[in-house]
């Protein structure tokens, strides 16, 4: 196992946005959208964190390009930390981690060509000695996202949805990032598409040693990209595995209902579908006790007085779970 430090490394990290009211704009509750989340990536690997909308995956993915400071916990970058950084000091931190957003549309200037919103970040980060090494870069970067040269001078809008995704990899490509954030990033494409951009962050991955942290609300996209998986749930990981313990062997029953949607390859096979009552609840009251208590198939009295804290289980190393359940001598004890 190496003992090179993670490339990222999330500890406790909160994010609680503030609610305003009042004629004086006074904090009149919490948004409690990030609370108290820990997990590493490591380079060329990729770390998926999935969950229902709401659950505060996103926050984490802004909380990492410091769109805005955390309430708590501590971000760390090849083991610099970056939570607290000063912004005068972030520039090499957003040529290394860069993110590929869920509409590549709304993210790619409409005005611009392809070959200018390649260029914008080699210039920015001072990447090309000349004109001409600009454009060789350009087209490099058009040639690992497989689009044709020559579409350097069309607009966003003469591609496709899956074309203009590839155009936002290139784009997060070009400072020569080692951190990608894909949030949502193959959401709105179509199966077929969404295949062969997963293929291409793959291939990429493998080529050029990138770490991804891949947001996404379903387990069944990151299925065949995925290292590792962390569940989250109303602002907490429930459940953290490699990809294979965690489809195999799910402990969470947050985790195994998420997984009873996703279709069995096999026609023959049956996946018994567990029915989740409700909506996520709200983030600016979470219930107490176990935060899926309200919604749990398992529920019992301890759920709703005792938080469970993330713990060891199974045989798997790095496999853990948080759930009372758990705790019961024997192993898992989640009713099939
Ligand atoms: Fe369900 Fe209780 Fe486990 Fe929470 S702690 S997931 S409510 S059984």
């Amino acid at each position: 196992m190496s003992t090179e430090r993670p490339l990222l490394e999330v500890n406790g990290l909160k994010k609680h946005f503030p609610i305003r009211g009042g004629l004086l704009g006074q904090e009149t509750a919490r948004v409690y959208a990030v609370d108290g989340v820990t997990f590493d990536v490591r380079r060329g690997e990729t770390l998926s964190i999935v969950g229902e909308s709401g659950c505060g995956k996103s926050t984490v993915g802004r909380a990492i390009l410091r769109l805005f400071d955390i309430t708590e916990g501590e971000v760390y970058l090849s083991g610099e930390r970056i939570d607290n950084m000063p912004a005068t000091r972030l520039r090499p931190i957003r040529q290394r981690v860069q993110v590929v957003f869920q509409d590549p549309f709304s993210s790619l200037n409409p005005r611009m060509r392809v070959r200018d919103i390649l260029a914008e970040p080699i210039r920015n980060f001072g990447l090309a000695k000349n004109r001409r090494d600009l454009n060789e870069k350009v087209e490099a970067l058009m040639d690992k996202v497989r689009l044709p040269r020559d579409a350097v001078g069309r607009f966003p809008h003469e591609f496709s949805g899956g074309q203009r995704q590839r155009i936002g990899i290139a784009r997060a490509l070009a400072p020569g990032a080692d951190l990608i954030i894909c949030d949502e990033a193959v959401s709105a494409l179509d199966v077929s598409v969404k295949a062969q951009i997963i293929n291409l962050l793959a291939d990429l991955q493998d080529e050029l040693g990138l770490a991804l942290l891949f947001i996404s609300h379903d387990l069944a996209t990151v299925e065949h990209l995925t290292h590792r998986v962390a569940v989250m749930y109303l602002g907490k990981i429930v459940e953290v595995a490699d990809r294979r313990t965690l489809f195999a062997e799910p402990h969470h029953p947050y985790t195994r209902a998420l997984l009873s949607a996703v279709p069995v390859p096999d026609p023959t096979a049956k996946r018994q579908r567990i029915i989740l009552k409700g909506d996520v609840p709200s983030p600016i009251n979470p219930p107490s006790g176990c935060r899926f208590h309200t919604r749990c198939p398992f529920v019992f009295d301890r759920c709703r007085v005792e938080e469970p804290i993330l713990r060891h289980v199974g045989s798997a190393p790095g496999h853990s779970s948080a759930c009372h359940l758990d705790e019961v001598p024997g192993g898992p004890v989640v009713p099939d």
